[in-house]
Parts: structure tokens; sequence; C-alpha cells
């Protein structure tokens, strides 16, 4: 198998080469001649004699196909060619046509090799363009690549669909805190691992750091209750709203948290 891949790829090289038969290999040549369909094509044009229609119709798609593209069959050094303008570039292509047997190698080497790198279908059928040809090609191409593991495993996961971020805005201090916690940090001799970050959003100054044994959401709770709202919202109430009636309410909430 492998020395047949080999000749297939000597044969790459000797197709830019053009009418130098000497470069042809005679690998593929004898794989044409042994394949049932390609015999009879290769007397087609051997004879210069394309059959009639109703003679191919029931023949299957591989002859009926060569016979629909009979203008652009040609055979050098006993090679069978489809000539293939491409249409991107407008030159001229000689496509050897490869039978069933094959196909495989010629997929595998086209995409899997350390050359081909896994290219994706575009670029597999162009390259295998440049030299080949069989009917259904283009199918081939889709299936080989959509069945390739590598392929596969290189799509990156679909990633799961979150909504988008958006920026909250805070008029003033305290109107909204963040928290973040830090750790798991050595322990301390008091105890504690971890560091609670509070962040009052509008204000530098108002962020503050407090220690604590585990980051368990009574923890958490516990110091925001006691830390920030009591004792912050008091202080920045106090020294910020000078009315009256918002001051004496921070007191009361004080005084009827600190009673429970
Ligand atoms: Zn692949």
């Amino acid at each position: 198998m492998h020395d047949t891949v080999n000749a297939i790829t000597r044969f790459d090289d000797s197709n830019d080469k053009d009418d130098d038969s000497e470069h042809h290999d005679l690998s593929l040549k004898e794989i044409q001649k042994n394949d049932h369909d390609l015999k009879i094509v290769t007397k087609w044009v051997e004879t210069d004699e394309r059959p009639d229609y109703k003679d191919i119709s029931d023949k299957g798609f591989f002859l009926r196909s060569l016979w629909n593209q009979w203008n652009n069959l040609e055979l050098r050094d006993g090679l069978i060619y489809r000539r293939f303008e491409d249409p991107a570039t407008k030159i001229v292509k000689m496509q050897a046509i490869i039978p069933l047997s094959e196909r495989k190698k010629v997929l595998q080497f086209s995409h899997d090799d350390k050359c081909s790198a896994h290219l994706g279908i575009h670029k597999t059928l162009a390259k295998i363009r440049q030299s080949y040809y069989w009917p259904g090609l283009q199918n081939d191409v889709r299936t080989y690549i959509n069945g390739c593991d590598k392929c596969a495993k290189r799509k990156s996961p679909q990633k799961s669909k979150r909504a988008p971020m958006a920026l909250v805005e805070a008029n003033g201090p305290m109107e909204r805190i963040a928290t973040d916690i830090l750790g798991e940090l050595p322990e301390t001799e008091s105890g504690n691992k971890y560091i609670l970050v509070v962040s009052l959003t509008t204000t530098q100054s108002g962020r503050r750091a407090f220690a604590m044994p585990n980051m368990e959401a009574k923890t958490v709770a516990k110091i925001i209750v006691e830390e920030v709202i009591v004792r912050l919202v008091f202080l920045i109430g106090y020294t910020q709203i000078k009315a009256g009636n918002l001051k004496a309410c921070c007191f009361k909430r004080c005084v009827l948290y600190s009673k429970h």
C-alpha cells in the first residue's frame, strides 16, 4: 500500500513536467489498466470511438460521468487524464483519473499527510485537483474530512451562551458593593485562611479587606453586615449625608441589627 502511495506521490511530482513521459509512474498506469471501468474508457480514447449513450446508460455513475466528459479525456503515455481548466487561474491541469481502489490513498496523503496538515475541504480538494480526478471527487473529499477524527477533535467546543456583560452604574457611595475572595492562603495564627475584599464601587477609598477562616456564605454575610453595612454605611452616611432623618435611619438600622 505504501509503495502505491509513493508511486502516486512521485507521479504527482512528474505531472508538472508536462509531456515528459519518462517521469510518468508505471504503478499508476498499471493500476489504471487493472481497473475494469478505466480499461473501457482507455479503449474509447485509444480508438477515438465514443460509444452511444444507450450502450453505457446502465453502466454506472463512473462510466457515465466520463462519457459526459469525452472532450476532456486524454491518453498520455498509457495514462488516462481529464483536462481541467482551473476556474480561478484559467490554468489547464492534466488530472490523472484515479480508480476506486486508490482513492482512499489519495485522500489520505492529500489530507492526513504531514505536509497536508489536515487542510479543510476546499484546500484539500484544490490540492487533489492539481493532479487527480475521479467522478464524485468533491463529495468524497467532504465525506472523508467530515469523518476525520483529528479534524473533529480540533474543532473548538461550543461555548455556552452567556448574557452579555453590562456596566452597572452606581450614583453614590454604598449604592452598590462588590466582593471578592482571595485564598486559600497560609493559615494565620488566628486561624484565617481567606481575605474578603469589599469594594464600595464609586469610592477608591472605600475598599476594605477582612481576614476570615473560611469562605462559607455565613461567614461572608456576617462580615458584610457587621463590618461593612453597620460600620461603613453608618460612617459614610454620617459624614456625607447631612440630612438628619437619614442619619437617624442609619442609627436605627444599627440598633435593630445589634439586637439580633
Ligand atoms: Zn483531518
